[in-house]
């Protein structure tokens, strides 16, 4: 179960990067949900492993639900691939950035200035 698990979660992880968020937030709780349980079927009380087979399902539960859930997100405006565009506040030339660098600090590449990287939907909004 606890491979099943694995199996629902790679596929999960894929899906919510090609949406544009961030999987390790999704992920980690349901790798603790997931582990929690595994965890109780192995040490746990005698009702507990009465019970394993429903709790053995239940291992696998929250990564398909992550699964269904990852499906039915919205995709995030810039997701990776997209690029983030922006006139450079020093020269005004239009530079475009990769979305990892959302946020960052970056030397504009036409005149070399410290630039900030608007985050994707504040130039969308500004268009
Ligand atoms: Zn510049």
């Amino acid at each position: 179960m606890l491979l099943l698990a694995i199996l629902f979660l790679a596929p999960a992880y894929y899906v919510l990067k090609a949406r544009g968020y961030s999987p390790p937030i999704f992920l980690w709780p349901t790798i603790l949900v997931t582990g929690a349980l595994w965890l109780f079927q192995l040490f746990g009380e005698e009702w507990i492993l009465r019970n394993a087979p429903a709790l053995g399902i239940a291992t696998g539960l929250p990564s398909i639900l992550l699964l269904g859930l990852s499906y039915t997100l919205p995709k995030r405006k810039g997701a990776p691939g997209m690029s983030i565009e922006f006139p450079c506040p020093h020269c005004k030339q239009v530079i475009k950035f990769g979305r990892q660098f959302e946020g960052l600090a970056q030397q504009c590449p036409k005149c070399e200035e410290i630039v900030s990287v608007p985050s994707q939907t504040t130039t969308a909004e500004k268009k």
